[in-house]
């Protein structure tokens, strides 16, 4: 490995809802793929896990008239965006954090990204494999 500054992956991404009233472009790098099995992420994703991905907010913006609904999970902390209208769950925001989390689902190459741990084990359902942690794994 080198500590050439052409293997940064900032590739552009595009994604958004079903419905595409929300559609989004990031152009920073990628940070820390991963799945999420917290109580949150199972109610809100209607689903055993979600899968979230961040990108620097320099990078990253809506498309016009594209503005998600919010929802607080952790009130004056986190929230959650979503469509308005199809209700997608896209997004996840700190309200002074400098990046923003993205579901893997939301973009438009969903298998861009591979997960490289789980959060929240101790509240995964036992039904179903859980993603090992690859972050320390040795490449090559
Ligand atoms: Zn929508
Ligand atoms: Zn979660």
């Amino acid at each position: 490995m080198t500590a050439d500054t052409t293997d940064v992956d900032t590739a552009a991404r595009t994604g958004g809802c079903l419905c595409r009233q929300l559609r989004f472009r990031a152009t920073g790098e990628p940070d820390y793929p991963h799945t999420c099995s917290c109580r949150h992420c199972q109610h809100l994703g209607g689903g055993p896990m979600m899968s979230w991905v961040s990108f620097p907010l320099t990078g990253f913006s809506w498309w016009a008239g594209s503005e998600p609904s919010w929802y607080y999970t952790f009130e004056g902390e986190t929230k959650r965006g979503f469509c308005p209208n199809c209700g997608t769950q896209v997004c996840a925001l700190d309200d002074d954090g400098d990046s923003i989390a993205i579901t893997l689902s939301a973009l438009d190459s969903a298998d861009d990204l591979t997960p490289v741990n789980q959060s929240f084990r101790d509240d995964a359902v036992s039904w179903l494999p859980q993603v090992p942690d690859t972050r320390h794994s040795a490449v090559g």
